[in-house]
């Protein structure tokens, strides 16, 4: 009892190290708590100089039954290995972040949407040709991108989980474009 409590209270110190580090301790890329932050400071840039920003949803397919068939740890294995393909892909200045279980968020500032899909397939594919030890392992990927007129962070994100459940919806391993946000997401 005393162990269970212990390693209880590990955890919890680790987790509360991890996002003092604004790292997450399986991926070694960014946390939640530290893409929020950048977020926030991003959004304001984009509206006082006038850039664009873009914003990525990723999402592991079928994740569930990878764990399932080869176990939590492999899981967690393949979950590294996404992280490293997103950290090879990306520029200097886009902010990746484990964002959920099995979900990664990416800030890409001053990218065109244009720009955002031709990084998000870059990414999509370098997923589909790495090597994973058990089975191979595809990605679902959803972009929006906003203007300096119109860019808030939580319509970007709908926008964005919007494209990405419709990537989901259209078959798995691919990526939907939301396009600029044109206004009518301000209430979502
Ligand atoms: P979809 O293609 O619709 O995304 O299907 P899915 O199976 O990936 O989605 P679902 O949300 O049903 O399952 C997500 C799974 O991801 C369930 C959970 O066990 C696994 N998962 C989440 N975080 C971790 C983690 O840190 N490590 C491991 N090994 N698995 C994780
Ligand atoms: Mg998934
Ligand atoms: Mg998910």
């Amino acid at each position: 009892r005393k162990l269970v409590t212990m390693s209880a209270q590990l955890a919890a110190a680790n987790r509360e190290l991890e996002s003092l580090s604004h790292r997450d301790g399986l991926t070694g890329i960014a946390n939640r708590r530290h893409l929020e932050e950048y977020l926030g400071e991003h959004f304001r840039i984009s509206t006082r100089y006038g850039t664009p920003l873009s914003l990525i949803m990723l999402d592991v397919d079928h994740f569930k039954s990878y764990n399932d068939e080869f176990g939590h740890q492999a899981g967690d294995e393949a979950l590294k290995l996404v992280g490293e393909v997103i950290r090879d892909t990306l520029r200097g200045a886009d902010v990746a972040a484990r964002y959920g279980g099995e979900e990664f968020a990416i800030l890409l500032p001053q990218t065109t949407s244009e720009e955002a899909a031709v990084i998000s397939e870059r990414l999509r594919s370098n997923v589909e040709s790495k090597h994973f030890p058990h089975s191979q392992i595809t990605v679902s990927i959803g972009v929006a991108s906003c203007t300096s007129e119109l860019c808030h962070q939580e319509s970007l994100m709908n926008a964005a989980d919007k494209a990405l459940y419709d990537a989901k919806r259209s078959g798995r391993n691919r990526v939907e474009t939301y396009g600029y946000l044109d206004g009518e997401e301000r209430n979502v």
